[in-house]
């Protein structure tokens, strides 16, 4: 089986114990490849590699340098786009042609924050007379990233390419279940100029390495996408040494359809929103929330939806591919089950293919009605195809329910009445508000990140790369 190893100052390496992690093909659950089981050894050196680098060569860089090292990855990227397409496929089982969208978008986070780098600058202040006073944005240092196994290449592009065009450098510990395309990037990194050790790639669990980044005392960042309850010990860990963390946590993402809303513009977009990447994305639209006159007409038009739906391989290309692995499938299926015991009805179910290979993480997409509000399932993120549909009237309901989760990562309103999308964009509490559109996971250009249990500090866009700084003041009495 193919070893991946680690990326550590710029060698690629096996953890320093030896111990290895099967890398496991969600789509028929058979271990195709190792990689390196990093402890604090691993971080550690990693850690240190990217302060020399920070302290050298890569800090000593301008920021037009750095942006065009930036351009030269994104378009490396963009040349190997297909084989790290087929790579993230096999990796996540995710079907092919969502592999693609999202090298696309990996490329494109190095292109954006490429073009970014140079643009960014402090502000001078009024200040006593005699003096100048310049508030520089300067880079924190040394720059933690822990990223989930859903979208590995596009959180790697997302939180690496901010953090290096502010003038970071970085030690990244992606998830256990997929590593291979960040791996990959982060070598064309190195043939695109970065000097070895700003980017370091250190593979393991959690646990083990996870928690040894976090609790390091070389960081001077943390920037952390996952689950609320491992953001919480993170943001623990890096409170011992008083670093600053960025949480991109879950969400349990409502659509609000009014009965005035081009449903056929909405249904697809709605579907879409909680079958794409087989529901496992942090913004997966995973309620709808439809005003009551059009309650059942809606439910039959997505039920016809649901059952057209096709699951299988991510190789196939078809509308949904396998869970990441089976405690996934066994904590959602637990889930769907708890909720019918409970009332919930099934109201459409997909298919998976018949030649889908037996051992594959399959759940197919479930449309679900009658889930009591306060039910887990109405509550928890699910992460898998799981669609709870909710009657209301009047917007106050409408409301009361979209903003009824501990969850505030992004929501969408759909309605012809500007007035009422204008006023529920305001009361609905999430990061993102889509308005008549919905961008699961999508726009680069656009600040991202959640309020309440969905965590806070933003990633994408520009501000995302002032996340990636500190601000120095420097006051000069010169008379
Ligand atoms: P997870 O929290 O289990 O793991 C995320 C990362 O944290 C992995 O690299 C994992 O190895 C590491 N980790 C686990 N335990 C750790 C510990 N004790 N200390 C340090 N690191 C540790 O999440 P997951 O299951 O990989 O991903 C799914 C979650 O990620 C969902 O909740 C999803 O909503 C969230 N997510 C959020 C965003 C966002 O931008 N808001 C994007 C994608 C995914």
């Amino acid at each position: 089986m193919p070893e991946h190893l680690n990326l550590v100052d710029g060698r690629a390496c096996p953890a320093a114990e030896g111990h290895t992690i099967e890398v496991v093909d969600p789509s028929d659950g058979q271990p195709f490849a190792t990689l390196p089981r990093s402890g604090a050894a691993d971080v550690d050196a990693a850690v240190r590699a990217a302060r020399a680098a920070f302290d050298g060569a890569w800090g000593r860089l301008t920021a037009t340098e750095r942006g065009r090292v930036l351009a030269r990855l994104s378009a490396l990227i963009t040349q190997q786009a297909e084989s790290l397409a087929q790579l993230e496929c096999r990796d996540t089982g995710k079907p092919i042609q969502q592999a693609r969208v999202d090298i696309a978008a990996c490329a494109r986070y190095f292109e954006y924050y490429a073009g970014a780098a140079d643009k960014l600058h402090g502000e001078t202040i009024p200040y006593a007379a005699g003096s100048t006073v310049m508030a520089l944005r300067v880079p924190f240092g040394v720059t933690g990233h822990i990223i989930p196994w859903n979208y590995p290449a596009q959180i790697f592009g997302r939180s690496v390419g901010g953090a290096l065009a502010a003038g970071n450098a970085c030690v990244v510990k992606p998830a256990e279940d997929a590593c291979l395309t960040p791996l990959a990037v982060a070598s064309l990194a190195l043939d695109a100029g970065l000097p070895p050790g700003a980017l370091n790639i250190v593979c393991g669990l959690g646990v083990e390495a996870g928690a040894a980044l976090a609790a390091h005392p070389g960081l001077n960042h943390i920037s952390f996408t996952g689950s609320a309850a491992t953001g919480t010990a993170v943001a623990q860990a890096a409170a011992v040494n008083h670093v600053p963390v960025t949480l991109e946590l879950g969400g349990k993402s409502p659509q609000l359809l009014f009965a005035d809303a081009d449903l056929d513009e909405a249904l697809p977009v709605v579907v879409n929103a909680i079958v794409q990447n087989a529901g496992q994305t942090c913004t997966a639209g995973s309620r709808v929330l439809v005003e009551r006159a059009i309650h059942d007409a809606v439910l039959e038009r997505l039920a016809q939806r649901f059952a057209a739906l096709r699951v299988g391989p991510g190789t196939r290309g078809l509308d949904c591919g396998p869970l990441i692995n089976r405690r996934q499938l066994d904590r959602v299926t637990g889930l769907v089950d708890a909720a019918q015991a409970d009332g919930a009805r099934a109201v459409a179910r997909a298919a998976v293919v018949d030649d889908a290979p037996a051992g594959g993480f399959y759940f197919a997409p479930l449309l679900l009605d009658g889930v009591a509000p306060s039910h887990p399932l109405a509550q928890r993120e699910i992460f898998g195809p799981v669609l709870a549909a909710f009657a209301f009237d009047g917007e106050d309901e409408a409301v009361a329910l979209a903003n009824g989760t501990p969850y505030g990562l992004t929501a969408a309103v759909w309605t012809r009445d500007g007035s009422r999308a204008l006023r529920l964009a305001h009361r609905l509490v999430a990061g993102q508000v889509f308005v008549n559109n919905y961008g699961a996971g999508g726009g680069i250009e656009l600040p991202f990140g959640g309020m309440k249990h969905s965590g806070y500090g933003r990633e994408k866009a520009f501000e995302g790369l002032r996340g990636f700084t500190t601000v120095k003041t420097v006051a000069i009495r010169h008379g």
